[in-house]
């Protein structure tokens, strides 16, 4: 049986036991390693030594190709160029010695919707490896802002783990995307906002101005492509998106997120969304592997973070599941001590989930405790609320946004 067989075949199966299972549910999936690179390989998502690796395989001489690497990421990663023909720094004999056996290609899109807030979503089809699989697609989302532009950004087509009430996790096949498929991602909004750097933008600065790792995927389960791309796309001389203009989400890979830390300095969420183990083990059952405890030990060891660097603690909002005052207290009671933000997140439901959102007060009342408690942005309009009216105002006004556009909405309130 081909694997595109055994995937539609245990798909309905997979999904049924997931959501009735909870707790029982099997802790992750196994990831496909079917990506198979085109024969010209894109030069994007590579490192500077990756490029001068590549460049050297063709013959550049060793001498020259610093400089040659140098020209290639400013064309690359600053002008956004899409063809070895526009660098016209670059000889032309260069140019098409270059041609010959590389590529500057990003992921393809292949459907773009706008929303009347400005919202934009991109489908990217990226290959599968295979001529019988059919091609993988991912997502991108793009929310402007009066005062920036996110993109939420995905790290895996579906996703490993099986968190009960994430959509994402009933999704069967898995695969890693590669750093170039990352970075990709944000090249892509670039090309169709017409933001690189030489290109005028309406409000003279960049659009896309923070990035969230929140959309499909658990980053941390693809450590390294993710870190080689974040810090391709925090390159100063390069796209050069600040790290703290970066926020990675993780369900919870403790051994990752010290590493994140280390390797690649972006800020921190962690998606928590339960204060007990055992409720914890049901939402993210992740959690069986790493409790709670030993989750929040790594939050107060992470690198870097301080009352200016906060971590984000997600907190999706379930009806009498997760959402009573004393959950709320129990919250407020683990994070001292963590310098932390919390992200209620009203839950956006799918077919064939087993939860509902929390009704508006509850989620006020829940807000309002945390409120008082101290978790709020430092400005008087209280962060926690200026998520829920947003995500209130996605609900009446565009029903048709897809879970990560909401989550991507609602990220955008999150990052400084
Ligand atoms: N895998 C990573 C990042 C992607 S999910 C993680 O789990 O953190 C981004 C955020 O959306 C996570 O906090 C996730 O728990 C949340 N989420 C998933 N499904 C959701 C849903 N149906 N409604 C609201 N939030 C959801
Ligand atoms: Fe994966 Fe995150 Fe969804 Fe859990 S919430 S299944 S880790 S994408």
């Amino acid at each position: 049986m081909n694997p595109v067989s055994a995937e539609t075949n245990s798909t309905s199966e997979t999904t049924n036991a997931h959501v009735a299972a909870g707790a029982n549910a099997p802790l992750e999936k196994i990831a496909l390693e079917t990506y198979v690179p085109p024969a010209k390989p894109s030069l994007v998502g590579l490192s500077r030594a990756e490029i001068a690796e590549q460049l050297g395989a063709i013959g550049v001489a060793p001498a020259q190709r610093k400089m040659r690497v140098q020209q290639l990421w400013h064309w690359i990663y600053v002008r956004g160029a899409k063809s070895f023909e526009e660098m016209t720094s670059i000889s032309k004999e260069m140019r098409a010695q270059l041609d010959q056996h590389l590529t500057v290609a990003r992921p393809e899109v292949v459907a773009e919707q706008v929303s009347n807030d400005g919202t934009r979503k991109w489908l990217l089809r990226l290959p599968s490896g295979d001529s019988i699989e059919k091609a993988h697609e991912v997502e991108c989302v793009y929310i402007p802002e009066t005062d920036r532009g996110t993109l939420c950004v995905s790290s895996q087509v579906g996703c490993t783990l099986n968190c009960s009430f994430c959509h994402t996790g009933t999704q069967r096949l898995v695969r890693n995307l590669t750093a170039g498929e990352i970075v990709g991602q944000i090249m892509v909004a670039r090309d169709r906002l017409n933001d690189w750097a030489d290109r005028v933008t309406p409000t003279g600065s960049r659009l896309v101005t923070n990035v969230v790792m929140m959309g499909m995927g658990e980053p941390l389960y693809n450590f390294e492509a993710v870190r080689d791309a974040l810090l391709i796309v925090s390159d100063n001389e390069g796209i050069g998106i600040s790290r703290r203009r970066i926020t990675l989400s993780t369900s919870g890979v403790v051994p990752n997120i010290i590493r994140t830390g280390d390797e690649i300095g972006v800020m921190l969420a962690i998606s928590l969304h339960a204060v007990r183990d055992e409720l914890r083990n049901e939402l993210v059952p992740l959690n069986r592997k790493y409790p709670i405890a030993e989750l929040l030990q790594a939050c107060r060891e992470y690198p870097g973070s301080s009352n200016a660097r906060r971590i984000t603690f997600e907190y999706v909002m379930l009806k009498d599941v997760n959402d009573s005052l004393e959950d709320a207290k129990l919250l407020v009671k683990m994070l001292k001590g963590i310098p932390a933000k919390i992200n209620l997140i009203p839950f956006n439901p799918w077919p064939g989930t087993r939860y509902e959102c929390s009704d508006w007060d509850q989620i006020e009342k829940f807000s309002e405790y945390i409120f008082n408690a101290g978790y709020s942005s430092p400005v008087r309009t209280p962060r926690g609320r200026d998520i829920l009216a947003a995500c209130g105002q996605l609900k009446s006004e565009t029903e048709k946004l897809s879970v990560r556009e909401r989550q991507a909405l609602r990220a955008m309130a999150m990052t400084d």
